[in-house]
């Protein structure tokens, strides 16, 4: 392999990576901000980064850009629990989301919103990618 192909290979593969893993969170909702349940446009960082907070599924939802930017570096928590449209089931499954129960939460957000619709053959193929990984 060339050198240059090397470099190129490091600097293309987590990138890659990186966007399929923001594509499976935004599927798991079904593309639906897990906070107020319209569409989500971003990834939020529910302990923020600038407060050491992992880029990791349990640490990340999908967002819409109004909550994202409304929260920014708030405790997720709190902050939701000022919100007009809080919801003790969205809170209870944002909770279940960042103990890493997926399956918990996602049933939490169908309860808060029964149109939401789980795509549980998203949820099985990415448990076992998370299980080979
Ligand atoms: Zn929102």
């Amino acid at each position: 392999m060339h050198i240059n192909d090397a470099v190129f290979l490091e600097d293309l593969c987590p990138k890659f990576r990186l966007r399929q893993w923001r594509k499976s969170i935004h599927k798991f909702t079904g593309k639906s901000c897990i906070y107020c349940g319209k569409p989500s446009e971003s990834i939020d960082h529910v302990l923020p980064r600038s407060q050491g907070g992992l880029s990791i599924t349990e640490n990340c939802v999908p967002a819409c850009l109004s909550c994202n930017g409304d929260k920014s570096d708030e405790n997720a928590l709190y902050w939701y629990r000022k919100q007009k449209f809080y919801d003790p089931r969205r809170a209870m499954a944002i909770r279940a989301w960042l103990e890493g129960d997926l399956r918990l939460a996602l049933r939490l957000l169908q309860w808060a919103n029964p149109n939401f619709k789980v795509n549980s053959k998203i949820y099985e193929t990415d448990k076992q990618n998370y299980k080979a990984a």
